[in-house]
């Protein structure tokens, strides 16, 4: 059965086919970031104007990498929350015309639950229960996954996302938006043990994060090292990136072996944005070597959003008998504020 899947919750423009049985067959992006760069963050009028742009484009762009024909599509997915609400609006329009059109089920997708099974897109892939840290640009959070649909939150953040923090405290440092990537770029550079950040709730008793504060400490260590130096020279932004990224790696890292101690299983799955970061990749992966376990990843192109990861989310969702494939109405709206552990069964 070949799923067509179409991710529109932000600033990228995602489109993929997955077979149920053979896998990934195609997918395309369109990322906005260019668009946004200028305004510093997403505006979110302009990213659904340019998801309606891109979307058909991307379409027809897969149909013709899979070798297929419209008519070869035997079901249509799409994100359907978390997100903002114009953007998710016209994946779910287009999904819902497409697959009205050719009688065909949509299939609406949690955002998250698409990041969660996103690191079975990779090779070897994770068998079920694993725990999954799930680090995106809205979401910070630790998960059981006993199987598709089965999602137990076990901790989260109480304030700002890791990718949020990456982002922000980029932005502090003059880079240009999203700045995680470039942040952590720009931390190979430096060193840091010159600066130190502090490391929010990573001795408190729970798997929660708090990652607010840490932009203020870099506010704070800023204005100290202008007050002394006059301005920030590249080596010392280099420092000071160093130090904010070893400060998110290490909350992040820790509670996610805490939580792997505490459930005693072996699997440890990264999902979102931020799971390509190397040192949290570096991190997670020797710590899980030490203790006779595996880390999965997402592909790197696959961390961030994408229509792969909704196609595939809905084909194991089939799969484990998820989907009434009969139902063929189409009048769902999207959620724009959706929780994942709503999703379980
Ligand atoms: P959500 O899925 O919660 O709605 P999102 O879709 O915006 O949020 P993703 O696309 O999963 O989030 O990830 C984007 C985030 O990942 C951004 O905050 C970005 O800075 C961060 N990110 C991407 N690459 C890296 C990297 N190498 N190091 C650190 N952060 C990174
Ligand atoms: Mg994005
Ligand atoms: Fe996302």
């Amino acid at each position: 059965m070949k799923i067509l899947g179409i991710e529109s919750s932000c600033d990228e423009t995602g489109v993929a086919i997955v077979d149920t049985e053979q896998g990934l067959l195609a997918h395309a992006l369109h990322t906005q970031i260019a668009m946004h760069q200028a305004y510093g963050g997403v505006v979110p009028e302009l990213a659904s104007r340019d998801h309606i742009r891109r979307v058909i484009p991307l379409i027809e762009a897969v149909i013709k990498e899979a070798n297929l024909s419209l008519q070869d599509i035997d079901a249509v997915a799409y994100t359907a929350g978390p997100g903002l609400a114009g953007a998710l609006l016209v994946g779910a329009s287009v999904a819902q015309a497409f697959a009205w059109s050719h009688n065909l089920p949509a299939i609406p997708i949690h955002h998250l639950e698409g990041h969660l099974l996103s690191p079975m897109l990779a090779d070897p892939v994770p068998a079920f229960p694993f725990i999954a840290l799930l680090v995106s640009g809205g979401h910070t959070q630790i998960m059981r996954v006993d199987g598709v649909g089965q999602y137990e939150l076990l901790g989260e953040t109480l304030d700002d996302a890791a990718g949020e923090a990456f982002d922000k405290s980029a932005k502090l440092l003059g880079l240009p938006y999203p700045g995680g990537p470039h942040l952590s770029k720009l931390a190979e550079q430096g060193d840091e043990t010159v600066y130190s950040l502090p490391r929010p709730m990573k001795y408190s008793h729970d798997l929660d994060f708090s990652f607010s504060g840490l932009k203020t400490a870099v506010l704070t260590t800023l204005h100290k090292i202008e007050a002394e130096k006059g301005t920030l020279d590249t080596q010392n932004k280099a420092n000071l990136a160093a130090s904010v990224q070893a400060a998110i790696v290490d909350v992040l890292g820790f509670k996610a072996i805490k939580a792997i101690k505490e459930s005693g299983l072996k699997r440890l799955v990264v999902a979102g944005g931020v799971g390509a970061n190397k040192q949290l990749r570096a991190f997670l992966t020797d710590e899980m070597q030490k203790r006779g376990g595996t880390v999965y990843f997402p592909p790197l192109q696959l961390c961030t959003d994408n229509g792969a990861m909704i196609a595939h989310a809905a084909s194991e969702r089939v799969k484990a008998g998820l989907v009434d494939l009969s139902h063929k109405q189409y009048g769902e709206s999207v959620r724009p504020r959706w929780a994942l552990d709503e999703l379980s069964l």
